[in-house]
């Protein structure tokens, strides 16, 4: 093998890993997305030797190497390579139809002669011709001729090994009933033979392995070898989509990609050996001299390959995955991609539609939205996989990253001297989120409209588009009643304004995590309880909560299936100015804090929000804002698959 397998765990930048063991044979992209690899010098050398060595061989065989294979050199390659479908595979050079053939043979002889006999004239050539006449009419030449044909026959044929026919039980029974009436001696016992539960068995045996065999298409035995001849049409439009790998001196196909021809014809398997591309042997030849190969052929391909030994796995109907990606990945950037030019790029919070899992460390996917323009799925790492490797990561500190917990410390201003009811749980979602989650599309009923969760940070105006909602169709939004410990004020009602409760109540129904956020405030406790929202949501209303990213975690875990939307301040300068129409004044730092903090929250949680909308301007992030909310009565959304079980 050029390059070493990758069993599982891998260790990050080993100097094994640069090689990559699978190179793509017409795959599109081919050119624009790949930095040629090159050829190692070992390996360089290893081959070379290979090609040495097989030219030696070839010499010693008087010029012809065991897997050099000419189709012309042979009647039935030959046969085959003109018109792979015929029954070159199933040859009868048996029994009756030969010897009749021979006796046809014969027959055009005598009459060729007869013919000869009356043109000639003068006495001397009539009785050659007579002579001719009388030993062709002989039964015992006719008895040498029909040996001679059998013997020459036997000569140049090759074994069929390959079936002759899948219906080896329909003959017996057929022979059986003819032998019914036979009282010959011979017809007794063949019909003992026939009747025998062994030899039926046998029978059965070979029938079923016959279809088998049959079913792969042009397979033929060769020198001792089973060839297969395929051919494929290569175009713009429909790549092979296939890798190959050395192995040895061996080209062998490694991958067989989801969309190409390779995969749709199914006539190229993995672990096939190539030998030969439209007439040139590949055997021998580094992965690199196939790629381009394959790049200068273009029309029909026809392949000379030695199939695969490994049973092929009964197909079986893919179901296809999709997942929303938590990590941004570049396979330019990826030294264990096995196949560079088929590695799919994909961004934090893309949904990719997995089609093949076949190899669990490489998955098969398509980016969604980009199935119609992406002809073969490209090669992402598999969940376990990215998880063994982001797991590796962590172990390597980034003297570069703050530590976690610090993330979420924001200098509070005096108004807000809320505690954060966070520090009850450290972790944060992104811990959670390393690889990939499984997704669905979901539909919301009409009578229970999904939570709108709007996530931003101070001062990026997703407080006040919330009330804007609220007042502008008070019937269609609400807010859910949150809880407090301090005492009703005179005006408010229990219930309406909030749910007045113990300090004891409260923190029994936090510990038993029935809020999805909380804060205290002078001394007192406050916070939004799931049971709350969902008497929103059965109310058939929208409810709009206004929500930090650290309740991220428990709201999605709440069977609540928030929307959750990033309201994402302008730039500096932009804030300053709409601030002031506010007639808020804010110091440059502050600015830039706004900014700063919207830039973490999208780094750490971005793929957990479900849409983005930037404030630039309050009445067009107003009017975006319901353009959301209303697609979500139009069109099914992307949810992750737990929410739905
Ligand atoms: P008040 O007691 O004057 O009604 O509210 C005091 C503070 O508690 C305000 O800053 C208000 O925003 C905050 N508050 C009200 N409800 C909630 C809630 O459900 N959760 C949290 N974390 N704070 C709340």
């Amino acid at each position: 093998m050029i390059t070493s397998h990758m069993n599982g765990y891998v260790q990050e930048g080993s100097a094994q890993a640069a090689n990559h063991r699978e190179r793509a044979v017409d795959c599109p992209g081919d050119d624009t997305c790949l930095v040629k690899l090159p050829h190692c010098g070992a390996q360089m050398e290893r081959i070379q030797h290979y090609q040495e060595e097989l030219r030696k061989r070839r010499d010693e065989d008087g010029g012809r190497g065991k897997h050099d294979i000419d189709p012309s050199a042979s009647l039935r390659l030959k046969k085959l390579s003109q018109n792979p479908k015929v029954g070159v595979d199933n040859p009868t050079f048996e029994g009756k139809e030969k010897a009749a053939k021979d006796i046809d043979e014969l027959e055009e002889v005598l009459q060729a002669v007869k013919w000869v006999q009356q043109c000639l004239t003068d006495a001397q050539s009539q009785q050659d011709a007579e002579l001719l006449l009388q030993l062709l009419a002989k039964d015992d030449f006719k008895c040498a001729y029909s040996i001679y044909a059998v013997v020459s026959q036997k000569m140049n044929r090759v074994n069929p090994t390959s079936p002759l026919t899948v219906q080896a039980q329909d003959l017996c029974l057929e022979v059986q009933k003819i032998l019914k009436s036979s009282q010959q001696r011979e017809g007794l016992e063949l019909r003992a033979l026939l009747t025998n539960p062994h030899l039926q068995a046998l029978m059965q045996a070979h029938d079923s392995l016959a279809v088998q065999e049959m079913a792969e298409d042009n397979v033929i035995q060769y020198l001792g070898e089973t060839v297969k001849m395929v051919r494929l049409q290569k175009t713009r439009d429909t790549p092979l989509g296939a890798t190959v790998r050395n192995d040895m001196d061996s080209v062998v196909v490694s991958r067989v990609v989801k969309g190409g021809t390779a995969e749709q014809s199914g006539l190229l398997n993995e672990g096939d050996e190539i030998l030969e591309i439209n007439g040139t042997s590949v055997r021998g030849k580094h992965v690199n001299e196939v790629h381009d190969l394959l790049q200068q052929m273009h029309g029909t391909l026809t392949f000379l390959l030695i199939p695969s030994s490994q049973m092929k796995p009964a197909p079986h109907r893919q179901t296809v995955m999709h997942v929303r990606a938590y990590f941004d990945y570049d396979p330019s950037d990826d030294p264990f991609v096995p196949c560079r030019e088929l590695g799919l790029s994909f961004q934090k919070g893309d949904i990719l539609h997995v089609i093949s899992q076949d190899d669990p460390n490489w998955w098969q996917a398509y980016r969604d939205g980009d199935e119609e323009n992406q002809l073969l799925a490209g090669l992402i790492p598999g969940k376990n996989f990215q998880q063994q490797r982001e797991t590796l990561k962590k172990t390597i500190p980034d003297k570069n990253q703050e530590p976690q917990g610090k993330r979420w410390y924001v200098k509070k201003g005096k108004k807000q001297k809320k505690k954060s009811a966070s520090t009850l749980s450290k972790n944060t979602d992104a811990d959670d989120l390393l690889t990939y989650e499984e997704m669905s599309l979901y539909h919301q009923p009409a009578n229970r409209k999904r939570p709108v969760a709007l996530i931003g940070p101070t001062n990026s105006g997703h407080d006040e588009l919330r009330r804007r909602l609220l007042s502008v169709e008070p019937d269609k939004f609400a807010v859910a009643v949150p809880h407090t410990t301090r005492s009703p004020r005179l005006h408010e009602r229990n219930g309406r304004e909030y749910h007045f409760v113990s300090r004891i109540g409260f923190e029994a129904d936090l510990a038993a995590g029935k809020f999805i956020e909380s804060g205290e405030y002078e001394k007192n406790l406050y916070g939004t309880s799931t049971d709350s929202v969902r008497h929103v949501v059965n109310s058939g209303r929208i409810c709009v909560l206004c929500l930090h990213t650290r309740s991220l975690r428990l709201l999605r875990s709440s069977n609540l299936k928030p929307f959750v939307i990033f309201i994402a301040p302008p730039s500096q300068e932009r804030l300053r100015t709409l601030l002031a129409t506010e007639g808020k004044s804010a110091k440059p730092e502050e600015l830039k804090e706004v900014t700063e903090k919207a830039r973490e929250m999208e780094q750490s949680f971005g793929p957990l929000f479900d849409a983005t909308v930037v404030n630039m301007e309050p009445n067009e992030a107003f009017l975006e804002l319901r353009r959301l909310i209303e697609k979500l009565d139009t069109e099914p959304q992307w949810v992750p698959t737990s929410w739905l079980c």
